[in-house]
């Protein structure tokens, strides 16, 4: 299977973002959100793109009709996910592979019982219905020219206590021209080493006529794991999501296993010059599902190459690879040096290195004294780098002259019965103008947002792609009550870099105003 000696095995990946991964918890995904994010995979380079289940609702019928005229996928092959035939049914009247065929793709993905448990008890059917239901299926979608990829539902649970009837449902659907069978651990509950056992035996029966792919969970933190032992022991094809979302603790993570499977098991999955792009897709689908990305995700997170240590950082800079365990760039992110009030002169010369700036001893020692200062008053440089980066400039003697701000106002009205309502008005200047702009918010911080980028926004439409993304609020001094000193920590993103800045004050409504007006600068910076 491994092929010849030199060259690299390939392994094909297979997303589910756009099914599996949409069933995660405070996911919602309109049919525009699905198109953008199948470009963003055909982008990276993903062998199959899974669409949806045609017929189970509205929104997957609805992407089917319209992905075929609206995207052009130039690297990846679209699937239609479905079910093998009802029991007892007949394949050419049963509706689910109807919707499959109306789907209008050229591969499908159906699932089906492995687990005789299963069949049973839940499908309540003999267990040769259970296999005829497979093989039925697969013949049918075989006959109307498609190819077909069969998701083994719950394998390794079945194997494990019926291995007979397991293997006997892949056969059928061998038998009759399946491409893939892909072993679902569909609980997640399997760990590395029963996957490795259970793929090696698989795929010596059935490796040399069908592709042996697994599609794996993390609920037992195995997700990733558990792919990596399946590749380890012959498989050829992974399924996943971006990000790892999926239903309880979600699906294998992509931007974990392709790299790892790349850069270290030398096997070839998406084109090598495309690996870089893995963070920038990471990021931008994060922002398309409307959910922070976990900063510690590997790989592709915010703080995957970030170094804290103040004695070692030098060190770190003249040998990288020494601390880090792949080159950052390869997967598209990038090294950080991490700053706070402990770093010593040599991070902070590393970090404006890092920004592309040149500070000079006094300029240094200045912004050594200026942080000291800060962090003392209540500012935390470590979580707000955007913020930093400002100050870093500001020091070497840049001044942002995108716009100058004469004054804001917030009004928070409490209006009888009919709720809370916040106005912000915002005076500025800009290109040579004066803008006065008004507008309402669900709070403080969105009515200063909105008031500010309709002020501007017409003067710099880059703006669009910057947006705020969360919004944190610590109270620093709570002995004083309400009088204490308050901390506001903004994150934003333009969909490929995120960067945070901070704001405190006494005053809530002015730290939530020199976070916002820092993240604003920084959006134009970027992309000015
Ligand atoms: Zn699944």
């Amino acid at each position: 299977m491994s092929g010849d000696v030199g060259v690299p095995a390939r392994v094909e990946i297979f997303d589910t973002t756009l099914r599996d991964g949409s069933q995660l918890e405070g996911i919602s995904l309109t049919v525009d959100d699905k198109l953008r994010i199948a470009e963003q995979l055909d982008w990276l380079g993903l062998h199959f793109i899974e669409g949806g289940w045609p017929g189970a609702n509205p929104k997957d019928d609805e992407f089917f009709r319209r992905v075929h005229k609206e995207l052009k996928l130039d690297t990846s092959t679209l699937v239609a996910f479905g079910s093998t035939r009802r029991k007892l049914g007949k394949v050419d009247s049963d509706d689910t592979l109807r919707h499959l065929i109306e789907a209008g793709t050229g591969t499908v993905c159906i699932v089906g019982k492995c687990w005789d448990y299963h069949v049973t008890e839940a499908l309540e059917t003999t267990l040769d219905e259970g296999v005829a239901m497979v093989g039925d299926s697969v013949e049918f979608l075989r006959g109307e020219g498609r190819t077909v990829l069969f998701d083994a539902e719950h394998f390794f649970d079945g194997y494990k206590r019926n291995p007979e009837f397991s293997l006997r449902v892949l056969e059928a659907a061998v038998i009759k021209g399946v491409s893939t069978l892909v072993l679902c651990d569909t609980n997640g509950g399997a760990l590395p080493h029963e996957v490795s056992e259970a793929v090696a035996a698989v795929v010596r029966q059935f490796g040399d006529d069908v592709t042996i792919g697994v599609h794996t969970h993390d609920d037992a933190g195995c997700g990733v794991a558990n792919a990596l032992a399946g590749v380890a022991a012959g498989a050829r094809h992974v399924q996943g999501t971006i990000n790892g979302y999926g239903e309880r603790t979600g699906n294998c993570n992509l931007t974990t296993l392709i790299p790892n499977l790349t850069l270290k098991m030398g096997m070839e999955t998406i084109p090598r010059d495309r690996l870089e792009r893995l963070t920038p897709v990471s990021h931008h689908v994060a922002e398309l599902v409307n959910m922070p990305l976990n900063p510690q995700q590997p790989y592709v997170g915010t703080s995957a190459f970030a170094h804290k240590a103040g004695l070692h950082v030098s060190a770190i800079a003249r040998r990288p690879d020494a601390y880090e365990h792949v080159p950052p760039d390869a997967v598209g992110n990038g090294t950080r040096f991490v700053v706070s009030e402990l770093a010593g002169k040599s991070t902070l010369q590393l970090k404006a290195k890092e920004i592309g700036i040149a500070l000079d001893g006094p300029t240094l020692n200045e912004v050594v004294d200026q942080l000291k200062r800060l962090e003392h008053e209540g500012y935390h440089f470590e979580a707000a780098d955007g913020s930093l980066e400002l100050l870093m400039r500001r020091a070497a003697g840049w001044e942002q002259d995108f716009f100058t701000v004469e004054s804001f106002r917030v009004i928070n009205d409490e209006v009888d019965g009919r709720g809370f309502s916040t106005e912000a008005t915002v005076k500025v200047h800009v290109g040579g103008e004066r803008v006065v702009s008004t507008a309402e918010g669900n709070g403080p911080v969105n009515a200063l947002d909105t008031a500010l980028r309709s002020a501007i926004g017409s003067r710099y439409p880059q703006l669009e792609r910057v947006h705020l993304t969360d919004y944190k609020v610590r109270v620093l001094d709570t002995n004083k009550g309400t009088g204490a000193v308050t901390r506001v920590l903004i994150d934003s993103t333009d969909g490929e870099r995120d960067w945070s800045t901070i704001g405190v004050s006494e005053n809530i409504i002015e730290a939530s105003w020199m976070a916002l007006f820092d993240s604003i600068v920084l959006g134009l910076l970027r992309h000015t």
